[in-house]
């Protein structure tokens, strides 16, 4: 199932070629809705909007690439759905509706999750039932006192209605699912006894361990080395196949998004600036910000010895946001007097994914500074 990782399976050429012949509706009615989102940190030095009137859906069996660099507010977008923004960080604005028709032995659910209590019931059950996070960071998953699989056990005993037997026998399955080698002798080791790719793959298993129906994956191959990013990712496409898995993958990596996401959001100081199909971004690419990111990316076909065109300049500080489009300062194509006065609206034209940038439409946003 694993595979040594070369160029070709992590270069965005390969995986746009294939997308050519291979155009992916979006199946049925969204399984998640993100409108208007906002999130807040009130500091004392000022408001910084993390995430700034953000829109996506995620449908039954995608996988959704957010795509940015640091500090874009991908990963607090994910989190504010989940409910973890911790303090002095809060949704101010938008909804976030979750739909999951009954089910394997689970109701059906219609909730707008920015409406929960962070640390009520309902979002508990959610979380971790429905809706799991796999994080950047293995070790902070697991507590090194007990036993990865006695911690499976606890995430199924608090999830489902079955006994401790039958919970340690689902545990020991779901560590066999996610490939890893004597499931049932591995189930009774600590986390820092496993290897970082071993220990990606348990932090998987506790995912997967309650039949979530939406996975986050956050930057999860951000912290292990390049041969077991490659595995995991074979991982995740697997559970994506068999399983038919929701998968929200959060990443600054371009070309991992080629190879495995359905949808592409780009998100920029908090903001969507462009989304749509993976085949569409990536052969025609709309916003400047896109194209920069994906000029950035390492290809095959490009100029041996050459550096890597970057994205210039450098995020602006949060406090201190550009007036009008917030890519202006560092975009090779703004247009003074209009970029730096009005936002842009995500609008579609001829067809064509929504962009939020004056190159392609006239439509601003009318509450934009
Ligand atoms: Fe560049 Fe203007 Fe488009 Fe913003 S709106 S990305 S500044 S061209």
């Amino acid at each position: 199932m694993q595979q040594t990782p070369t160029r070709t399976d992590r270069d965005p050429d390969r995986a746009r070629d294939a997308d050519r012949t291979a155009a992916p509706e979006r199946p049925g009615e969204p399984i998640l809705s993100v409108r208007g989102l906002k999130t807040h940190f009130a500091t004392d030095e000022g408001v910084v909007r993390a995430v700034d009137g953000v829109d996506f859906d995620l449908h039954p069996g995608e996988v959704l690439g957010i795509v940015g660099e640091s500090g874009c507010g991908k990963s607090i977008t994910m989190k504010s759905v989940m409910r973890l923004v911790q303090h002095p960080g809060r949704i101010v604005a938008g909804e976030i509706r979750y739909r999951r028709p009954a089910g394997d032995g689970k109701k059906a659910i219609d909730v707008d999750l920015a409406t929960l209590r962070p640390q009520g019931r309902a979002i508990r059950r959610i979380r971790g039932g429905d809706i799991a996070l796999i994080p950047q960071e293995p070790m902070a998953s697991f507590s090194p006192l007990h036993s990865i699989g006695d911690q499976i056990v606890e995430a199924i005993l608090l999830h489902q209605r079955v006994g401790r037997r039958e919970a340690k026998r689902i545990a020991i399955e779901k560590l066999a699912e996610v490939g890893m080698p004597n499931p049932q002798q591995r189930f009774d080791a600590y986390s820092w006894q496993l290897s970082g790719g071993l220990r990606q793959r348990a932090v998987i298993a506790l995912a997967l361990s309650c039949n979530p129906s939406v996975l986050v994956a956050d930057e999860p191959t951000t912290a292990i080395d390049v041969t077991t990013q490659a595995q995991v990712l074979e991982l995740l496409k697997d559970l994506q196949r068999d399983h038919g898995s929701s998968i929200v993958f959060i990443t600054h990596d371009l070309g991992v998004i080629a190879q495995l996401a359905d949808h592409v959001v780009v998100m920029y100081l908090g903001r969507v600036m462009e989304q749509g199909p993976v085949r569409d971004i990536f052969h025609a690419p709309q916003h400047p910000y896109t194209r920069a990111l994906l000029q950035s990316v390492p290809s095959l076909h490009a100029e041996p010895r050459v550096a890597l065109p970057t994205v210039s300049g450098s995020i602006p500080h949060p406090l201190h946001r550009p007036t009008g489009c917030p890519f202006h300062p560092r975009c090779p194509d703004a247009m003074p007097g209009r970029c730096d006065v009005a936002m842009p609206a995500m609008a579609s034209v001829d067809g064509r994914p929504p962009v939020a940038c004056f190159l392609h439409h006239d439509q601003a946003e009318e509450d934009a500074a």
